[in-house]
């Protein structure tokens, strides 16, 4: 059995360098390990959202955003079927605006400050097992790292794989998928927006929207996700909508004369915080592999940094109380549930009641004519306000229930 650690961190993605940086800055002994060399690629939109950019900015990297072949964005444009809303993004400590970054530099630098923080990493290393003792507790793990098993112990582990599939007890079903590719020279308008497009062909069956997101080095990052409802309803894979995506008139218009950088690249997601388990004995789940996800825009790099820096906090309570039980543990998925129950969940009941998002095509419209209401949908996509804030605006709300009934009784 190698080395004891305070905490064993599984995977270093966003969610866990964020746990192993601020749980090392709390003074625990920390080992994070993830299977992959670094710097590895990691299928994104590559997009933080203005609250990601700030959860970003506190791990000491806010200079570093304002790197200039980084996208930065102030603006939001979506179109639909029918309608084309434009807003400002919220503000952060950096000004009212988020940013583009390949993910292979994102999640580099954040393990770069976990490491700085005094966490040991290895790469190339799986984890395989949680190891327990005869009462059940966890007293660490094991991996494999190509050499043979090697056993770490620990009394507690933070999960951070992903959609991985460490500890399968823990893990919520996938219920999206997207795939994204890099195009140098896309000729669109607006290269400060970041531009959604909820095409009629994604939102017949289910949910889904397109993206195009302009990094600052002359390249975008074009992708498209869709509800496995979607797939299931339809019977057509991820690259068939990802390839008639690109069809679109607007999209053959800005791609004329783009060239591809490399393949397209797809990968699953896990959102709404729906059917998770976040925390048992000795064990805590971040970022996707607690389902992290927002449901209505498919972010979750923010969500991930976020609830690392919880599960650290009460990594460091339960070594402050020497009591990792699941009965303590419970505060870190409470505290989590509180910060971002509302957003998640409301989200992922919108998603999953309404037959499909063309359906709400009158309230797009009715946004599209309302300020205040485009802005709360706007925020309902960055995580800055619950789907229901929409509520708070009855004209705009109103107007598209009478639509969205007159529609029903046409058809
Ligand atoms: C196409 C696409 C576009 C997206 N666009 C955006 C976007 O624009 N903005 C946004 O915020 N979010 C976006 N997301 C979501 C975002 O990518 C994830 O939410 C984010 O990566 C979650 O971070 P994480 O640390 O939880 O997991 P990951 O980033 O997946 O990291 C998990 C790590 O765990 C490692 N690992 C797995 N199993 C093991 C094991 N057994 N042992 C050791 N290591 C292991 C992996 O190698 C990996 O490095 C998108 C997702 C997809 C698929």
């Amino acid at each position: 059995m190698g080395e004891g650690y305070d905490l064993v961190v599984v995977g270093a993605g966003p969610g866990g360098s964020s746990t192993a940086y601020y749980a090392s800055r709390a003074g625990l002994k920390t080992l994070l390990l993830d299977r992959q060399e670094f710097p590895r690629d990691k299928p994104c939109g590559d997009g933080l959202m203005p609250h990601a950019a700030g959860e970003v900015a506190m791990m000491g990297l806010g200079d570093w955003l304002e790197e200039p072949h980084h996208g930065r964005f102030t603006g939001f444009s979506i179109r639909t079927a029918t309608a084309s809303i434009r807003q400002g993004v919220p503000p952060t400590l950096h000004g009212p605006q988020g940013y583009v970054i390949r993910r292979d530099e994102t999640d580099a630098k954040l393990l770069e400050r976990a490491r700085s923080a005094g966490a040991e990493f290895r790469s190339r290393t799986r984890a395989t097992k949680l190891l327990r003792s005869s009462s059940g507790a966890v007293t660490g793990l094991m991996a494999e790292n190509g050499g043979g098993p090697e056993g770490f112990t620990a009394p507690l582990v933070v999960v951070a794989d992903g959609v991985g599939g460490f500890e399968g007890g823990m893990k919520a079903h996938q219920n999206a998928v997207a795939r994204r590719q890099y195009f140098r020279g896309v000729d669109g308008p607006d290269r400060d927006h970041i531009h959604v497009f909820m095409t009629r062909d994604m939102n017949a069956s289910g949910a889904g929207y397109g993206w195009v997101f302009y990094l600052g080095d002359g390249t975008a990052n074009v992708g498209a996700g869709i509800s496995t409802r979607s797939l299931a309803k339809t019977g057509r894979n991820l690259k068939d909508f990802y390839a008639r995506f690109l069809e679109e008139p607007v999209m053959a218009q800005w791609l004329r004369n783009a060239e591809p950088e490399g393949p397209a690249k797809s990968w699953s997601l896990k959102m709404g915080m729906w059917g998770a388990r976040r925390h048992e004995q000795g064990v805590m789940t971040v970022g996707d592999a607690a389902s992290l996800i927002h449901p209505i825009s498919g972010e979750g790099v923010g969500y991930a940094i976020e609830s690392g820096r919880l599960a650290a906090a009460w990594a460091h309570e339960a070594h402050r109380r020497r009591d990792f039980s699941a009965a303590t543990l419970s505060g870190y998925a409470r505290q989590l549930l509180r910060h971002r129950g509302r957003e998640h969940l409301s989200g992922q009941a919108l998603v999953n009641l309404v037959p499909n998002m063309e359906l709400l095509e009158p309230l797009f419209k009715a946004c599209e004519k309302d300020g205040g209401a485009s802005r709360a949908l706007v925020e309902s996509f960055t995580g800055d306000a619950p789907v229901y804030s929409l509520l708070k605006h009855p004209r705009a709300f109103g107007r598209a229930l009478r639509d969205i009934a007159g529609n029903r009784q046409r058809a």
